[in-house]
């Protein structure tokens, strides 16, 4: 039976699924990543590297049998929404969903609990909740076509692991591959970006464009998946090779296993510069994902399909 009130979908049940949602980010490792650190269990030979690989895998799964978040630091909550061009209202608008959205992190902050991370950044005020000035954040996108709401609840790490700089065209793929590494050594050889991670880049757009899109290619991408640009692609498995072939393993350990995955997104950018940005999402990737239908069915799933043709765009007119 459908639960549309009056063709919107109840701001209640946003909030309940919301709040599922950021029990589950929190808790359990999507399983494409774990699949991941099967792989890199299998590859790595250093025995250290190794006993922390296997202790960071038997973690997941403690986390997901006890029902407790899987790190101490349980990140920043934060959402991206993805919303269909044809998907029906929500009952109070987009205001009351946003208000469902803050209402599920302070409820999750206290029921799960979350570590409640969010303080004023000079004060040092803490709501208690992970709630306050532009916290949790919501990035929003749209799709053709579509008449479903994606909800994503992401919990990153907030310290290290992230940088920006703004490369030469000239400097060409040789430039890129050497921040990459002087990112990877930065923090991994202190073992502050909790290796292994699915590093993101952000490759051109402005210098905020570019730091969105590689943090959102470091948590929203599917390990398995392949960047449709054929020499995208080629680069995303050239640098993790390479950054594996840097000297460290998880947790800054020495090996060769710290960067469970490359995952590159591309924006145009001024004719006159490269923009560059690299983000580590700790071996703690927590990201749910759920789609809510019109009539508020709703399926949970690990891929975030969020890199869409439709998102990549290229062209005027879609
Ligand atoms: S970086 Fe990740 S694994 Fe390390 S303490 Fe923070 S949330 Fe936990």
């Amino acid at each position: 039976m459908s639960t549309l009130v009056q063709d919107a979908i109840p701001v209640g049940l946003i909030e309940e699924i919301a709040v599922e949602l950021n029990k589950k980010a929190a808790m359990a490792i999507p399983s494409d990543v774990m699949a991941r650190f099967d792989q890199l269990i299998a590859q790595e030979t250093e025995p250290l590297s190794l006993l922390v690989l296997e202790q960071i895998k038997a973690n997941a799964e403690l986390a997901i049998q006890s029902g407790r978040p899987m790190c101490g630091d349980t990140g920043l909550p934060r959402y991206y929404v993805k919303i269909g061009n044809e998907a029906p209202r929500i009952q109070g608008g987009m205001v009351a969903f946003e208000n469902a959205l803050r209402r599920a992190v302070a409820a999750v902050t206290k029921t799960l609990p979350l570590r409640p991370n969010r303080v004023h950044p000079l004060t040092r005020a803490d709501h208690d909740n992970n709630v306050g000035m532009h916290a949790p954040e919501v990035t929003y996108t749209f799709e053709p076509d579509a008449d479903w709401i994606d909800i994503i609840a992401v919990h990153k790490g907030g310290l290290f692991g992230s940088d920006y700089r703004m490369l030469f065209p000239s400097d060409g793929v040789k430039g890129i591959k050497r921040f990459f590494l002087d990112v990877v050594a930065e923090f991994n050889r202190r073992g502050l970006a909790c290796p292994p991670s699915v590093v993101g880049i952000g490759l051109g757009g402005t210098k905020d464009t570019c730091f969105r899109l590689g943090k959102e290619a470091a948590c929203l991408r599917y390990v398995p998946d392949r960047n449709p640009d054929p020499l995208v692609a080629e680069l995303e498995e050239e640098l993790t090779e390479l950054g594996n072939r840097a000297g460290f393993g998880p947790m800054g350990f020495p090996g060769a296993t710290a960067i469970a995955a490359v995952k590159i997104e591309c924006a145009y950018a001024h004719t006159g510069g490269m923009p560059m940005s690299v983000h580590h999402f700790c071996h703690a990737t927590r990201r749910a994902v759920v789609r809510i239908f019109p009539d508020g069915r709703h399926a949970y799933r690990d891929d975030p399909q969020w890199f869409t043709p439709y998102y990549r765009r290229n062209v005027v007119e879609w």
